[in-house]
């Protein structure tokens, strides 16, 4: 099946991790990704560690997409920046907010939203990049109400978005009702789910949980009672994963973006079973 699918990477903090990383880009290219995109840490506080992802990946010959976030951010600041992703040959960005900071960084950004950031890249390059940016299905956990979440995105979309990548969720309805609201505004850009897979239920719980994502209660309370037991957590999202996805493209998904947090088999075995390997 050649339904388009991108992984997500974050960039490596040590040598190792950042040889691991080759290594595991290397397993999923067997899967042919439209492209694959790297994380920008809160405030720009990974941009070397980004920029020098993205530049491994475009020499390796694979289209890669850098996140970029505006939040604490300088107009001259994203300016310069942009020279730097274009010189180095990066013509896709996930434009974002980023993450409001705990600890009082990000005063004296220019940036609020990432539709500013976004009015500004345009503004600066044109058409140079294929935006992407983020949507919740189930609410960014700051909007005042779904209506307003839904007002943000197609603010991001009237500044020149080309399409979204969900958040990660477990319902599937959420996702298709989310999609029918955006095309009722008359917003026709791809709404990309964006696919975590399940490995280590602490993890995922405290994630979901900060972001904003659903677990649902038979999910949660069948992954508390399989303890650590990594191998059955791991059976068990490969399942859960596959149903949900295979709902989604039943439904008509225009992609599927996975989130790896830098490991390929759990990617792997869900394009597997979805037949989405050459
Ligand atoms: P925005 O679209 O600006 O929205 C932020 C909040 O402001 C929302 O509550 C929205 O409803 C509200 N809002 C927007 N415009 C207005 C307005 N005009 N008036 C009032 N309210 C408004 N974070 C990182 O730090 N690095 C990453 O690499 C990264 N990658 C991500 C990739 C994906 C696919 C997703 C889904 C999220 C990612 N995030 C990343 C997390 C993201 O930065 C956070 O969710 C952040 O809190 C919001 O970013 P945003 O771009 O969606 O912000």
């Amino acid at each position: 099946m050649t339904l388009p699918i991108s992984f997500e990477f974050f960039p490596p903090k040590t040598p190792e991790g950042a040889t691991k990383l080759r290594a595991v880009r290397q397993q999923l290219a067997a899967a042919q990704p439209e492209f694959c995109s790297v994380t920008y840490g809160a405030g720009g506080s990974t941009q070397a560690g980004t920029f020098a992802v993205v530049g491994e990946m475009l020499a390796e010959g694979m289209e890669a997409a850098c996140h970029f976030s505006c939040i604490g951010a300088t107009r001259d600041g994203v300016r310069a920046q942009l020279a730097e992703l274009r010189d180095m040959g990066v013509t896709r960005l996930v434009a974002l907010r980023g993450d409001l900071p705990s600890g009082g960084y990000g005063a004296g950004g220019q940036f609020q939203y990432a539709s500013d950031l976004i009015e500004f890249i345009r503004a600066e390059t044109g058409d140079h990049f294929r935006i992407h940016v983020a949507c919740y299905p189930e609410m960014h956990p700051q909007a005042k109400s779904p209506q307003a979440d839904l007002q943000a995105l197609a603010a991001k979309v009237r500044a020149g978005a080309d399409g979204a990548i969900t958040q990660m969720f477990f319902n599937a309805d959420a996702y298709f009702h989310f999609v029918d609201e955006v095309r009722a505004l008359g917003l026709q850009v791809p709404i990309v789910p964006g696919i975590m897979p399940i490995t280590n239920s602490a993890g995922l719980l405290r994630f979901a949980d900060n972001c904003g994502a659903e677990v649902p209660r038979w999910m949660r309370l069948r992954l508390q009672s399989l303890g650590d037991d990594a191998a059955a957590i791991k059976d068990f999202g490969a399942e859960v994963m596959t149903r949900l996805c295979e709902r989604l493209m039943a439904g008509g998904v225009p992609a599927l973006h996975f989130y790896t947090l830098n490991q390929a088999a759990p990617a792997l075995v869900l394009c597997q079973r979805l037949n989405l390997t050459s």
